[in-house]
């Protein structure tokens, strides 16, 4: 079963380059809006971004490597403080609005529950009016969730003047990650907070969820005619939920087998000693992809542009066979990207539907799009959205 994600709006999208805008453009449209809802301006305006994984999918919750970025496409958050203790939350994205006092945020449900729990978790002891809006494809495995909750999160932080340092930064992640787990009830590995606070302007950032450290790694693709190209594929398939907490107990399963308290802790080859085929395979994936995370920073830094693409296929290909979270969709989208000249694809997220990535030379970023599009109208699917990104700043207040 599949649902196409996003509705109308995407709908409106579809086939063409989505449009991140500018942050000043973006600022004033949010601001108008919270003052024709709210009567008044805002105080503070916060944007956080969606993300994409360059590589290592699927690490995360194992204690294993990764390598995001940000997107230009973010969310807005205009927030203004209210002397009682009401919450009034506004989605331009889903036209619709939430209320309540302090004391409902943790029980706010549907898309309330991301912006609602972000309070709750960051222990917000004052009312609020905030009013949201986005440019990041909602549901297609850019992270629109943490992008709204850090939104959310660094506006409200903003009220108080505070300094965001980095130490601010990983607090609000934590709040941002609860908010997700314990309110919204997603259970998610902790990347896409991480990237949306930390993430260095230009560089994409390589986290060790070993022990949470980060390092920023420059990736100058745009100095060498590159640059990577996202394909929505407007899918979200039905069983995408149930085959991630799947996933995740066969990965604690294969861990636990292999004695270690996290899969990716376990020695290199040590899953060929594990005799179900299933676990088998999914471990394989996971520490194979721990390397591979290694091969493309390595081929960042020496600027072997080929050797990052042959990563990217990798990836996909351990993805689909081995962790068994692609789909034909994405199968499909990264295979005309290579056809058309790509230097390497891979589905980004969670699977089951969402996007796909491309790196690709600049001037065949229209070659690639269309290939991709012919293909999807000869197999009687809609057309898919592309967004064209670099590394994107980190969530932040916009002045
Ligand atoms: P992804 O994070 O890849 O976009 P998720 O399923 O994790 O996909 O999160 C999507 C959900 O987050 C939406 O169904 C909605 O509940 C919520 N959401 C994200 N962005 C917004 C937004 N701008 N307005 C309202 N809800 C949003
Ligand atoms: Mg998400």
């Amino acid at each position: 079963m599949t649902d196409r994600a996003g509705g109308p709006a995407a709908a409106s999208t579809a086939g063409q380059f989505l449009d991140p805008g500018q942050p000043a453009g973006r600022r004033r449209m949010v601001s108008d809006a919270f003052a024709a809802r709210f009567g008044t301006a805002p105080e503070v305006v916060g944007r956080a971004p969606g993300r994409i994984n360059l590589i290592g999918e699927h690490t995360d919750y194992n204690g294993g490597r990764c390598l995001p970025l940000a997107l230009p496409h973010a969310t807005y958050a205009a927030v203004r403080r209210r002397d009682d203790d009401v919450v009034t939350i506004h989605s331009r994205t889903v036209d619709e609005t939430w209320s309540g006092s302090l004391a409902d945020l943790a029980a706010a449900g549907g898309w309330a529950a991301y912006a609602a729990g972000t309070l709750w978790a960051m222990e917000v002891d004052h009312g609020v009016d905030l009013l949201i809006d986005s440019s990041v494809p909602v549901g297609s495995g850019l992270s629109s969730s943490a992008a709204l909750e850090c939104a959310v999160a660094v506006a409200t932080d903003g009220l108080s003047g505070r300094h965001l340092d980095e130490a601010r930064r990983r607090e609000l992640a934590t709040a941002c990650r609860r908010a997700e787990t314990e309110v919204a009830g997603a259970p998610t590995g902790g990347m896409d907070q991480l990237v949306a606070m930390l993430a260095p302007e230009g560089d994409a950032l390589l986290i060790d969820f070993h022990d949470d450290s980060v390092r920023a790694v420059p990736v100058p693709l745009a100095e060498v005619g590159l640059e990577l190209l996202v394909i929505d594929t407007g899918v979200r398939h039905a069983l995408a939920d149930g085959a991630y907490a799947a996933r995740r107990r066969e990965c604690a399963a294969a861990a636990h087998l292999l004695g270690v308290p996290l899969l990716a802790r376990a020695a290199q080859d040590s899953w060929s000693r594990l005799e179900d085929d299933v676990l088998m395979r999914r471990a394989r994936h996971v520490l194979s992809e721990g390397e591979r995370v290694d091969t493309a920073d390595q081929a960042i830094v020496e600027g072997e542009w080929a050797e990052l693409g042959a990563v990217l296929d990798a990836s996909h290909a351990s993805l689909a066979h081995d962790f068994e979270v692609s789909c034909e969709e994405l199968d499909a989208a990264v295979e005309s990207s290579r056809a058309a000249g790509a230097l390497g694809a891979r589905m980004t997220g969670g699977g089951f539907g969402g996007s796909a990535i491309a790196l690709v030379e600049t001037d065949d970023v229209g070659v690639v799009a269309a290939s991709v599009l012919a293909e999807y109208a000869s197999r009687g699917w809609s057309a898919p959205t592309f967004l064209r990104v670099g590394p994107s700043p980190a969530a932040d207040t916009v002045p």
